[in-house]
């Protein structure tokens, strides 16, 4: 289901579906908040590479204290660790969205819906108020990623 969203420009943290007067992370007015279109008219995300694997992923310009995300491929998969807060529908698509927080959901559920992407957050994290508005895939079943040869990936904790 479409629902409104909005982004505060202080912080960059996205709220969706619902518009309140502060912002939930920052605590900054609404005055300072830009809907998710707006977002997209005035933001991009742009990949720095890391290395032949890694990519760097930032809105530019840069997007209250939102910090970056990664995206990393390997044979089979495009995940990314952490997801930018501005949504942009020219990045490459990804398989998997992995949080390693609670705090910065980004635009992780427009991602979602436009890329048929996973989202996969620890489950205990799952259930904090600032998720309000995200949905998850299943956080206790193995995901995509187990099937992938990356031993140092914990997907299950
Ligand atoms: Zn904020």
């Amino acid at each position: 289901m479409e629902t409104e969203q909005y982004v505060c420009t202080v912080c960059g943290y996205n709220m969706a579906g619902y518009y309140p007067g502060h912002c939930p992370f920052c605590g900054a007015g609404r005055e300072t908040f830009i809907t998710s279109e707006e977002c997209s008219g005035s933001f991009h995300v742009e990949g720095t590479e890391v290395n032949e694997y890694v990519t760097r992923l930032s809105s530019i310009p840069s997007l209250g204290l939102e910090h970056a995300a990664y995206r990393v491929e390997t044979d089979e998969t495009i995940f990314w660790i952490d997801c930018p807060s501005s949504f942009d529908v020219d990045v490459r698509s990804m398989d998997v969205i992995m949080f390693t927080h609670h705090h910065f959901l980004g635009a992780s559920n427009q991602y979602r819906n436009h890329f048929t992407s996973e989202v996969r957050i620890h489950k205990a994290d799952s259930s904090f108020e600032l998720c309000r508005g995200f949905t998850f895939d299943d956080t206790s079943r193995p995901s995509l990623l187990s099937s992938l040869n990356c031993p140092n990936i914990i997907v299950n904790c």
